[in-house]
């Protein structure tokens, strides 16, 4: 056997407190769960609550006791990332002292004038601070050095993801110019001191993961595996958000019935007799039957049961 088949599996959820939570969320709370119980692993819940003046008052608990009410149960006390900021300062200065940081005084309007072409989530970084701040100019974000060679690794259910880290996304920011630090560094950060060795999440994260693979190679830390699900979509065909003021009956309640839904969105084969079973049953089915090679790739309209889903 080897080594790393004897390491238990560490998954997690890491919801952004911006709202209840909403079918979308659920199916990643339902694959990260069921895939990493059914190798007998740990599982945590992590509240992204880094951009302050995104979350709602209130989210987090709710979120956190609709996961109860189905039937879901974390091993850890939930981490907030609003109260690891300190930790996100350590690990920033390891990498300025790695010579992997510099500070960038570009405002958004000058980045989009520099970038010729779009990438995959708006333009992409010309480097125009990479070798150190114009004359007169004071720093405004602090942006990682990318390479220019591609980077490559392989998701559970999208095989192998390459990606040029210097041509997609340019050199990214690590602590933005209103002082908060990004995502791509509190994530990573955050499954390293957590020990989470299994990322299961929505598929539009998958091209942030070269960004963080990379920094985890900065940083000299055990990369996790990646499993990239499919995206709930609601009726005009984009992905369901806390955000947008959803239908009601995208937010999730304590019924087990949406756990199915979930469940089958995820291509797993759900017996209908269990549809009525009480949640904990219904998760218990997942956790013993969840078959990763059924995930469908293509993002699709959730058709959940209004019923089922009921606002809360
Ligand atoms: N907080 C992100 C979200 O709610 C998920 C981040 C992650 O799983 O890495 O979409």
């Amino acid at each position: 056997m080897k080594p790393d088949k004897l390491l238990q599996t560490v998954g997690r959820f890491a919801p952004s407190p911006t709202g209840p939570l909403h079918f979308g969320s659920l199916v990643a709370a339902v694959g990260s769960y069921c895939l990493a119980r059914r190798d007998g692993g740990k599982w945590l819940v992590r509240i992204e609550d880094l951009d302050r003046p995104r979350e709602v008052a209130g989210a987090a608990d709710l979120i956190l006791s609709t996961l109860e009410r189905l039937g879901f149960e974390w091993d850890e006390p939930p981490v907030y990332q609003s109260r690891r900021i300190a930790r996100y300062k350590e690990v920033l200065k390891r990498l300025q002292a790695g010579g992997h940081v510099f500070p960038c005084a570009c405002s958004r309007r000058e980045i989009l004038a520099s970038a010729p072409h779009p990438g995959e989530e708006g333009p992409v970084y010309a480097g125009t601070c990479r070798q150190g701040l114009p004359p007169g100019r004071s720093p405004r974000s602090l942006r990682l050095r990318v390479p220019g060679d591609s980077l490559l690794f392989v998701d559970g259910v999208f095989g192998e993801v390459e990606q040029c880290l210097a041509s997609a996304v340019g050199d990214f920011v690590l602590r933005r110019a209103d002082g908060l630090f990004a995502y791509q560094l509190a994530v990573v950060v955050d499954d390293a001191d957590s020990g989470v060795n299994q990322v299961v999440r929505g598929a539009d994260l998958l091209h942030s993961t070269p960004r963080q693979i990379y920094l985890y190679a900065c940083l000299g830390w055990p990369v996790p595996r990646y499993v990239h699900l499919p995206l709930a979509l609601n009726a005009g065909g984009d992905k369901i958000s806390k955000r947008q003021g959803e239908a009601a009956t995208h937010h999730v309640g304590g019924d087990g019935r949406v756990l199915a839904q979930a469940l089958r969105f995820l291509g797993q084969e759900v017996p209908a007799e269990l549809t009525q079973a009480p949640p904990g049953e219904i998760l218990r089915w997942g956790v013993e039957h969840f078959c990763l090679e059924a995930v469908p790739r293509e993002n699709r309209i959730a058709c959940i049961d209004e019923a089922a889903a009921v606002c809360i």
